[in-house]
C-alpha cells in the first residue's frame, strides 16, 4: 500500500512538473513583469523563477529547488506584492531574516520580522499586523518555533486566515524538516499542521538540497505529498573543479598556497577553507610571514572582528580569507575567483555549497581541493556520531579518489541530475587531461594481505590506524605487525588510495575509540570483505590520474560559454616559458619528481 501511494504521489509530481509554468499569459503576468522591473529593478528572470512564481500564484503547493545564490527569495517576495494579503515567511535564522527585511525595506517593500529577541512592545506590534486588516505590511518573517511555542502568534494567524488575508506561506530552507538532510531542525516538524489548518493557502518550500529522498520526506512532513517540485540545474558551468595532491607536511601545504596566491591567483579574491580553528590560525600566520595579505575567520572570533575581516576581504585589502566553514553566511562577493579546500568537506552537499561561493559573477573561477588520505580520518572522527555522517563523508572521498570520470558527473549524481561530459566544457581536471584507458589495480590479493595484517594485529591485541596498516603493508614499522609477503609494487600514495577505496566500499571499516583528548579511528575488516574470497568476484580500482596543475601561471583560458570549444588545455604553455610545477606525478602516482624553476 505504501509503495502504491508513493508511486501515485510521484506520478502527481511528474504530471505537475510536465506543465509549462513559465507562461506569460496569466492574469497576473503583466503585474509580475512590472513589479520585477519597477520594484526589484531586475531586468529578467533567472531559470525557473517565473515558473515558481506562476505556480504559487495559481495556488499550487510547490517546492523550489535551486542552488544557493540562484534567487529563491524572489519566488515568494515578488508574488507577495502581486496579490492582496500577507505572505508569512518561515526561516531558520534571525540573521538571514534581518538581512531580507532590511533589503526589502530599502526597496520600499513593507516587511516585518517577528522576533523574540526584540522588546515586548516591538513583537507585540509585529504580532498585531496579523490581525490588522488595514496593515500595509506584505511580508512577515518568523522562525519555525513560533508555530509551536506561541499561542498568541497562532491565534493571530488564525484570524488573519479567517479574514482571508493569509495569501501564502513560504518556508525557506525547507530541507530542515527532514532528518535525511544535512541540517535537520526539530522545530520544522511543527510546520506539518499548516496544510490542514489553512486549506487553500499555497505553501511554497525553498531549498538548495536536491536529493530525492529529502524531497519526498519534506513533502510527507509538510503534508503535501505529490506537490509540484520546480528544480533548476545545479551545474555551475563557470566553475573549474580540481583535486590537488596534498603534501604530508603543513609547511609544504603552505608553500603550495603561497605559490597559488602569488601566482595563479595573483590579484584575485578567494577563500581557503580549513577544518579547524587551529589550522585556520596557523595557516594565516604562516602565509602572513611569507608576505601575503590574508584574513582569518572562525566562530571563536567576536562578531565585530568577524565583520572587520569580512569587510577587509570585500574591499580587497585581504586577498584571501583562511576560514573554517563558519565563513559562509552572508557572503555576497560576486568576484570570488578561487575556493581552495585545505581539508576535504564533510559531504558533497557541503562541498558544493562551500565551493559554490566562487564565481557568482558567472566568470571562470576555480574550486581546488587538497586531498590526502589522512584527512579522511580528521573529518570522520568529527562526523561519525551524526546520522549518515560517515556515508556523507565517503561520498566526498569518492569524489576525491575519482580520476577517470568527469567531476561534474559525480556532482550531478549527488543532485539526482545527469550532466553529460558535454556540459563540462573541459572545466574539470579529469576532462582537461582525459585518460583513454585508465590502468587498474586488481585489489583482490591486496585485500587478503590487508585482512591478514589486521587479523594478525588483532591476535596481538593491537589496533591499527590507517597509517599503521599502511606501514605494515609496506613492510615498515614494528616487525611483528608486518606481513610475510612482498611489499606492493606501487607507491605509498597509491597504497593510501587503495585503503580509502576499500573503506568507502565497506571492505574495510572504521572503528572509533575515545581517549581523553580525542577520538581515534582504527581500521577493521568490513562486511564486504567476505565476497572477495569468491573466485568469480572482481575488484579492480581504476588508478587515479595525478594531473598536472600550474601553481604559478594564471589559468590559460577564460571561461567561455559551452558552445565555444575551448581548444587549449588548462594551464597551456603558450607564452609562459619557464613555468614551475611543484609536483609532477606519473600516471601511477609512483614517484614524485621535483622540478625547480630556473
Ligand atoms: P538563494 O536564496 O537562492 O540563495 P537569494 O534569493 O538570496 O538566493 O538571491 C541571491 C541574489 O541574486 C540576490 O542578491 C538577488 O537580488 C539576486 N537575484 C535574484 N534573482 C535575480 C535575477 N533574476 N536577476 C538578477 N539578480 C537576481
Ligand atoms: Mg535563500
Ligand atoms: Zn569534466
Amino acid at each position: 500500500k505504501v509503495s502504491l501511494k508513493n508511486s501515485i504521489d510521484k506520478l502527481k509530481t511528474d504530471t505537475l512538473a510536465s506543465v509549462d509554468w513559465a507562461g506569460t499569459t496569466y492574469e497576473w503576468s503583466q503585474d509580475v513583469q512590472n513589479t520585477l522591473k519597477n520594484v526589484f529593478h531586475i531586468e529578467s528572470f533567472r531559470p525557473k523563477q517565473l515558473g515558481a512564481i506562476n505556480s504559487t500564484l495559481s495556488g499550487q503547493h510547490a517546492i523550489v529547488v535551486m542552488p544557493t545564490g540562484a534567487g529563491k527569495s524572489l519566488c515568494y517576495q515578488l508574488p507577495a506584492l502581486v496579490k492582496p494579503g500577507l505572505t508569512v515567511v518561515v526561516s531558520p535564522l534571525i540573521s538571514l531574516m534581518e538581512d531580507q527585511v532590511r533589503s526589502l525595506t530599502n526597496r520600499c517593500i513593507p516587511a516585518k520580522l517577528i522576533t523574540s529577541t526584540g522588546s515586548k512592545e516591538e513583537s507585540s506590534i509585529a504580532l498585531d499586523i496579523l490581525k490588522d486588516n488595514e496593515s500595509e505590511i506584505k511580508l512577515i518573517y518568523v522562525t519555525p518555533e513560533r508555530f509551536a511555542k506561541s499561542k498568541r502568534f497562532m491565534a493571530n494567524l488564525q484570524k488573519c486566515y479567517a479574514d482571508g488575508r493569509l495569501q501564502r506561506i513560504a518556508i525557506d530552507e525547507v530541507h530542515c524538516c527532514s532528518q535525511w538532510g544535512h541540517d535537520f531542525r526539530p522545530d520544522y516538524k511543527y510546520l506539518g499542521i499548516l496544510s490542514n489548518m489553512f486549506p487553500n493557502v499555497p505553501i511554497l518550500g525553498l531549498t538548495a538540497t536536491a536529493t530525492a529522498s529529502v524531497l519526498t520526506d519534506v513533502q510527507k512532513i509538510l503534508n503535501i505529498p505529490g506537490c509540484l517540485v520546480i528544480k533548476s540545474t545545479f551545474n555551475r558551468p563557470n566553475l573549474f573543479y580540481k583535486i590537488l595532491e596534498k603534501p604530508t607536511s603543513q609547511e609544504e601545504c603552505v608553500t603550495i598556497l603561497e605559490k597559488l596566491l602569488n601566482g595563479r591567483y595573483k590579484g584575485e579574491s578567494g577563500i581557503i577553507y580549513t577544518n579547524s580553528i587551529k589550522d585556520s590560525e596557523d595557516i594565516t600566520k604562516e602565509l602572513r610571514k611569507r608576505g601575503l595579505r590574508v584574513g582569518c575567520y572562525h566562530a571563536n572570533l567576536d562578531a565585530s572582528t568577524r565583520t572587520q575581516v569580512h569587510l577587509k576581504w570585500h574591499d580587497k585589502y585581504y586577498q584571501a580569507i583562511v576560514a573554517t566553514v563558519a565563513f559562509g553566511m552572508g557572503i555576497d562577493k560576486s568576484d570570488v575567483r578561487f575556493v581552495i579546500h585545505h581539508t576535504i568537506s564533510k559531504s558533497m552537499e557541503n562541498y558544493y555549497q562551500e565551493s559554490g561561493r566562487a564565481g557568482r559573477d558567472g566568470l571562470r573561477a576555480e574550486c581546488v581541493t587538497m586531498y590526502r588520505m589522512q584527512d579522511v580520518f580528521k573529518v570522520s572522527t568529527m562526523v561519525f556520531s551524526s546520522s549518515g555522517g560517515l556515508e556523507h563523508l565517503y561520498g566526498m572521498v569518492k569524489y576525491c579518489l575519482n580520476g577517470t570520470q568527469c567531476r561534474r558527473l559525480l556532482i550531478a549524481e549527488h543532485f539526482d541530475e545527469t550532466w553529460g561530459d558535454a556540459d563540462c566544457n573541459k572545466m574539470c581536471d579529469v576532462c582537461c587531461h582525459p585518460v583513454s584507458n585508465a590502468k587498474e589495480v586488481n585489489l583482490k590479493p591486496h585485500c587478503k594481505t590487508l585482512a591478514g595484517i589486521i587479523q594478525n594485529a588483532d591476535q596481538q591485541d593491537v589496533k591499527l590506524t590507517a597509517q599503521k596498516l599502511l606501514d605494515a603493508w609496506f613492510l615498515k614499522g614494528p616487525v611483528n605487525l608486518r606481513h610475510k609477503g612482498k611489499e606492493p609494487n606501487f607507491s605509498r600514495v597509491l597504497g593510501e588510495d587503495v585503503i580509502a577505496y576499500l573503506l568507502v566500499g565497506n571492505y574495510l571499516i572504521e572503528d572509533f575509540h575515545y581517549t581523553a583528548y580525542s577520538t581515534i579511528s582504527y581500521i577493521k575488516v568490513g562486511p564486504n570483505m567476505d565476497a572477495v574470497d569468491d573466485d568469480s568476484f572482481i575488484l579492480n580500482m581504476p588508478i587515479r590520474r595525478y594531473s598536472h596543475f600550474e601553481l604559478q601561471a594564471p589559468p590559460a583560458t577564460d571561461y567561455k560559454p559551452a558552445i565555444i570549444t575551448v581548444k587549449s588545455e588548462e594551464g597551456s604553455k603558450t607564452k609562459k616559458p619557464k613555468i614551475e610545477s611543484l609536483t609532477v606525478k606519473s600516471e601511477e602516482g609512483s614517484k614524485t619528481k621535483k622540478r625547480k624553476s630556473s
